[in-house]
């Protein structure tokens, strides 16, 4: 795939800048509502335009949704759509989320697919857990 993050900023909508530029200065995932109303002051009133500049972000690869927060976050790591399978660590405690790829999980997944004849359209892994840091600060 040719897909990289180096495309030109300007192809991004006003609200899309909004939108990604609000989940880049994040510390934690953030829910539609939570960007939205980060963004009223920007002109952003209704979810829908969030729901829309986020959609077009999740399907470029600049921003993910994670599925069991139902929330989102900027995409941290430029290669991972080379791979096509992302995985989160999401901490439980701090709600700190690492983005990471591997290439074995995506090799036993398509491997499993292929035998099974099932045609993936979007996988999704997350880790639940506490992040090296949290471990640290309690122990
Ligand atoms: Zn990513
Ligand atoms: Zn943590």
């Amino acid at each position: 795939m040719t897909h990289s993050h180096e495309e030109p900023a300007e192809a991004l909508t006003r609200n899309q800048g909004l939108v990604l530029g609000t989940l880049t200065g994040a510390d934690a995932p953030l829910s539609a509502y939570d960007i939205l109303d980060r963004l009223r002051e920007d002109g952003l009133r209704a979810p829908l335009q969030v729901y829309r500049a986020l959609d077009k972000l999740v399907e470029r690869g600049l921003a993910h949704r994670l599925e069991s927060l139902n929330a989102f976050v900027a995409c941290a790591d430029a290669h991972c759509h080379r791979t096509g399978v992302i995985a989160f660590a999401i901490c439980e405690s701090c709600g700190r989320v690492d983005e990471f790829a591997d290439d074995v999980v995506r090799e036993r997944l398509a491997g499993w697919a292929g035998e099974n004849g099932f045609k993936p359209s979007r996988t999704t892994i997350e880790l639940r857990g506490t992040c090296k840091q949290c471990l640290a600060r309690a122990a």
